[in-house]
Parts: structure tokens; C-alpha cells; sequence
């Protein structure tokens, strides 16, 4: 049977434009799950990963305003709280879309830490942004206090800066691995994965974040899936992106992706990591890694649409 990875981007749970009702998200979670069932209907193992950027925005949020009235949470267990909500919205929504086609399979979802290297250059290095704007005043008194790093954002105000290490291992990987080939759909590195480093032999959280996209990508090399789909909000990876002459990518081989990679055709932070991910999982040995819009996902996996590289 083949076994694939799908990676749901943000427009699975929030459309543009949309405030980020529990009943928005809810109900795009119920789009979601049909389009999953799909998938799962046509004789795939199917394994569920997901980003969290919204969602752990909203936390990080709700603990600023709330500080005075309820102890704030650490980034790590911010991660594992919307790991808890995503995945709930998703395993209810697909569960009841595999009831009513009759097919007897579960839904279950896990909480994952991932580790990442404590020598990681990211953490000498933050650059991905979180949480709330702060003016600078406030900015500079939360890095004297919390030892925060912060930095003015592009789009207008301070924020803190977290580091985005790689990730290299799952700890919860011999559990994925049985609960696969126990034929049940698991949920699992839920916004990138909880970021944990190894200490003597234990684990321990650190406030990081880590791309949910290169995470997929080591699960899919974890339970060894033939395809990786990464599910997003435009139906190519695109050359020279944003300019008259771009050019969609159909069919490709990783090394000529590779190429493009390196020459900076693909954002850091949005389809860089997406093409990334799609490299590594080939040279570790996958059929296919394939970047489509989340309404395509049935034709990306004929072949008829999306970014499709090959080894
Ligand atoms: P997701 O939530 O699915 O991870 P992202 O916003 O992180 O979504 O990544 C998808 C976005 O990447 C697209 O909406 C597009 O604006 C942007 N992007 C950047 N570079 C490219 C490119 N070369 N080709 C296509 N899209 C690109
Ligand atoms: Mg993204």
C-alpha cells in the first residue's frame, strides 16, 4: 500500500480575510477533512502534519494581554496547546467524513516534540517573528526582563524573534511508525513540531519554532512514504516569482530543483521550505514530493497539477 505524508498549510483551517472564528476554523477544518478522505479513499496510509502560525500567534496573544491575571505559557508549550486545538478540529472533522463514507478507519492525534540541535546556528540567529507588535519603549523593557530578542518588523512595530532550528529526530517516532502500520491516520508534528533539545539522555523544551514543512518532510523519511504532498494556497512553485515572467514548475528533477533552490527563486518562510522539504525527502530515498493548492490535492496526485519532483 503506498504510504503518504500531507502537509496542510494555513488556508486549511483560515481563508484569507477571514478573523479566526472556532467556527471558521472549524468549518474550513470540514473542507479540509473531505479533501483528506479523498486521499484516504483512494487505498492511501495517510499520515497528517500541519502548520500553527495563526494559531500560535493568538496564544502568544491572549498570554500578553492576560499577564496580570494569568501566568503566561513558554513558546514550547504554546506549540503543544495548538498541537491539542488543531488537531482536535482536524481528527473530529475527518472522523465524522469517514464515517459518513463508511470507511472503518481512526483518527488520532499526537503530541510531538522534535529535537533540534543545541549547537543549531539558528539560536545564535533568530529570525522567524511571533506574537504580538510592541512599541519600541515596550520592546527594549521585555529584552531587559525576559531576555526576549526583538526586532522591528517589517510590516510596522517590535516583535520577538525566535530561532528556527533544523529539525533532525522525532521522539515519538517508534510510536508513529506502530500506529501506521496499525492502519490507523495519525496527526502528528503539528507546527513543525514542539522544539526539544537533548540534555544527558532527557529532553527539554526550548522557545523555537520549527518549519513545519522541513518537519514533514523527516516524517515522511521516519515512516517511509513514498509521496510527500505539501498542501498550500497556489497551485505551482513558481520561477522568478512576483514577476512578469514567472513561470510555473510542473514536473521535475531534484537536481535540477536543487539548482533553482540555490539560485533564490523560492521565499525563505513561505515556498522556500516547501522546496527544500521536497529535496531532502527525495535523497532520503521518497517517490515523490509534491507542492499543490489543497483544493488540487485529488489531480496533483494523477499527476495533473502541482510541482511534482522526482528523483
Ligand atoms: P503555507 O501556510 O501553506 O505554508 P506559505 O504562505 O508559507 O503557506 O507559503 C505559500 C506562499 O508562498 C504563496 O502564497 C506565495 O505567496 C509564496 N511564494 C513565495 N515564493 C514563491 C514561489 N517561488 N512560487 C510560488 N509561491 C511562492
Ligand atoms: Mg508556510
Amino acid at each position: 500500500m503506498k504510504r503518504i505524508v500531507v502537509a496542510l498549510g494555513g488556508n486549511a483551517l483560515l481563508r484569507k480575510g477571514q478573523k479566526g472564528t472556532y467556527f471558521e476554523q472549524l468549518n474550513n477544518a470540514k473542507r479540509t477533512a473531505k479533501f483528506l478522505a479523498d486521499i484516504i479513499e483512494n487505498g492511501y496510509e495517510v499520515v497528517i502534519t500541519h502548520g500553527n502560525g495563526p494559531q500560535v500567534g493568538a496564544i502568544m496573544l491572549q498570554n500578553e494581554i492576560a499577564k496580570n491575571v494569568v501566568p503566561p505559557i513558554p513558546l514550547d508549550v504554546a506549540n503543544a496547546e495548538t498541537q491539542a486545538l488543531i488537531g482536535y478540529m482536524i481528527q473530529q472533522s475527518l472522523q465524522n467524513e469517514l464515517i459518513k463514507r463508511k470507511i472503518d478507519k481512526e483518527v488520532v492525534t499526537l503530541i510531538t516534540q522534535v529535537v533540534v540541535d543545541k549547537d543549531d546556528t539558528a539560536f545564535h540567529n533568530p529570525t522567524k517573528f511571533i506574537g504580538p507588535y510592541y512599541k519600541e519603549e515596550e520592546a527594549r523593557a521585555l529584552m531587559r526582563e525576559k531576555g526576549w530578542v526583538m526586532k522591528p518588523d517589517p510590516r510596522g512595530g517590535w516583535r520577538r524573534v525566535v530561532p528556527s532550528p533544523d529539525p533532525k529526530d522525532i521522539v515519538e517516532k517508534d510510536i508513529i511508525c506502530d500506529l501506521v502500520d496499525q492502519g490507523f491516520i495519525i496527526i502528528t508534528a503539528g507546527g513543525g513540531g514542539i522544539p526539544v533539545i537533548r540534555e544527558n539522555d532527557t529532553y527539554r523544551g526550548v522557545e523555537a519554532v520549527i518549519d513545519k514543512d522541513l518537519a514533514s518532510a523527516l516524517v515522511g523519511k521516519i515512516v517511509n512514504a513514498d509521496t510527500l504532498l505539501i498542501l498550500t494556497d497556489v497551485e505551482y512553485a513558481m520561477l522568478n516569482f512576483g514577476t512578469p515572467d514567472q513561470k510555473p514548475i510542473k514536473k521535475i528533477k531534484v537536481k535540477e530543483l536543487e539548482k533553482y533552490y540555490e539560485e533564490g527563486h523560492f521565499s525563505p518562510g513561505s515556498m522556500g521550505p516547501k522546496v527544500l522539504a521536497c529535496i531532502r525527502f527525495i535523497k532520503w530515498g521518497g517517490e515523490r514530493g509534491i507542492i499543490a493548492h489543497l483544493e488540487k490535492s485529488k489531480q496533483a496526485l494523477k499527476g495533473e497539477t502541482g510541482t511534482i519532483v522526482v528523483p
